[in-house]
Parts: structure tokens; C-alpha cells; sequence
């Protein structure tokens, strides 16, 4: 776990122009930098950041924080792993310090999460690619919209089936809990009924920095 004092010469020494800056095209507007937001959809640039206050602003969506909130909210991480990666960033030296029961707890459910993802991922790239549904409905479509065959596998995309359990069944014989599953918004409960979120779509992973598949969305 991250000391104190790591956290805090992070802090003081992380500049939020570099860091959004790494994703966000900045201009200079006087004492401001103005870019496109990156957390909602716009033409005209509304999302302001601030050198001197350490802050970045965006009046489209209200979005706004500091540099570790930016990395958290842009990169879907933890604050441990905003601060890590800032440290990185910034060749500073992390001085750990035993980690709490709590802390231990709370990252084993995240991993928990992104086993299930990791699981479901697999499962609708397994069904597009091996069964006659997923070919004949999820691989022509990619093949209609020009994907090429590359494509498809180095994004992971995939297919869900067009029935009403068919991840969460499967994921619940492999021994995943229902509770990560609805956790993770792939699997809706309903008066103790369990079915799938997404049936008969093509699916898109989102993955982090790391690589890491974060989510699941479908397309149509
Ligand atoms: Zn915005």
C-alpha cells in the first residue's frame, strides 16, 4: 500500500496540463488550456484546464477534478492505481506500507468483477466465432460493416446469445457467483430470477491502459 508521503509528492509533483494533456489536445486560451472533452461528446471545446489551480473543468457536462480524478474517471482506475500510475509518469519512487484488512478486501472483489468480465468476454467471443447464431448473425454483420476477420479477433469482439440465460448459466456452472455477475451489470436479477443483460448482439470489450478488459457494451 502507497505511504503518505508517496501519495502526497505525487500529488504536489503531477502537472494536470501533462497528464490530461497525454489524452486530451490542449490549447492555450490565456491563462487556461481548452481542449475537446473526453467524457462527453462535443464539437466546440468546453473543457477548460487550469496549470495554476491544478484543475480541469469542463462547463458541457460539469465533468471536473484533479489530476488523479482524472485518471481515475478517464482510465476507469482505482485511486491506488491513478496514484501508480502518476508515480510512473513522474519517475517517483512508491514507499509501500502494509495494507489494511479493508483494502485487501475491497481489491479482491475488484478482481472478483474482472474475472467475470474476463469470463464473459471469452464466452460471446467463443459464440461468434463456433456457433451457427453467432456466425450466421453476429460474424456477418462485422463482415457486412467491413471488419476484417484481424479485426475482429485482435478486438475481441464477440456475439450474445439470443436467449435469456445464456452467459449467466453458463458463467454459474463455471463456478462465478451470481452477486459479481450482477455486479457487473452482465446479469439482471429479477424477483429470483437471473437472466442476461445482453441477448443477441454483437459485443464490443472496452479495455483500460493495462490492457485490461473493464466492460462489455453492445452495438445493436
Ligand atoms: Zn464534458
Amino acid at each position: 500500500m502507497i505511504n503518505n508521503s508517496t501519495k502526497e509528492l505525487i500529488l504536489e509533483t503531477a502537472r494536470i496540463e501533462e497528464v490530461v494533456g497525454d489524452f486530451v489536445a490542449l490549447k492555450k486560451r490565456g491563462a487556461n488550456l481548452l481542449g475537446l472533452c473526453p467524457f462527453h461528446n462535443e464539437r466546440t471545446p468546453s473543457f477548460t484546464v487550469s496549470p495554476s489551480k491544478g484543475f480541469f473543468k469542463c462547463f458541457g457536462c460539469g465533468k471536473a477534478g484533479d489530476s488523479l480524478t482524472f485518471i481515475m474517471e478517464h482510465e476507469h482506475q482505482t485511486f491506488p492505481e491513478a496514484l501508480r500510475y502518476l508515480a510512473k509518469k513522474y519517475n517517483i519512487t512508491i514507499e509501500e506500507e502494509a495494507p489494511t484488512p479493508e483494502y485487501l478486501e475491497q481489491q479482491s472483489h475488484r478482481e472478483n468483477l474482472f474475472t467475470v468480465i474476463a469470463f464473459a468476454q471469452q464466452f460471446y467471443q467463443d459464440y461468434l466465432w463456433n456457433a451457427e447464431e453467432g456466425k450466421a448473425i453476429g460474424l456477418s454483420y462485422f463482415h457486412e460493416r467491413g471488419f476484417t476477420d484481424d479485426i475482429i479477433r485482435r478486438f475481441n469482439l464477440g456475439f450474445s446469445h439470443d436467449k435469456w440465460d445464456g452467459l449467466t448459466a453458463a458463467a454459474i456452472q463455471e463456478g462465478y457467483k451470481v452477486e459479481f455477475l450482477e455486479k457487473t451489470g452482465l446479469t439482471i436479477l429479477n424477483e429470483n430470477k437471473q437472466y442476461d443483460r445482453f441477448r443477441g448482439r454483437v459485443m464490443f470489450p472496452i479495455h483500460n491502459l493495462t490492457g485490461r478488459v473493464i466492460a462489455l457494451v453492445r452495438v445493436f
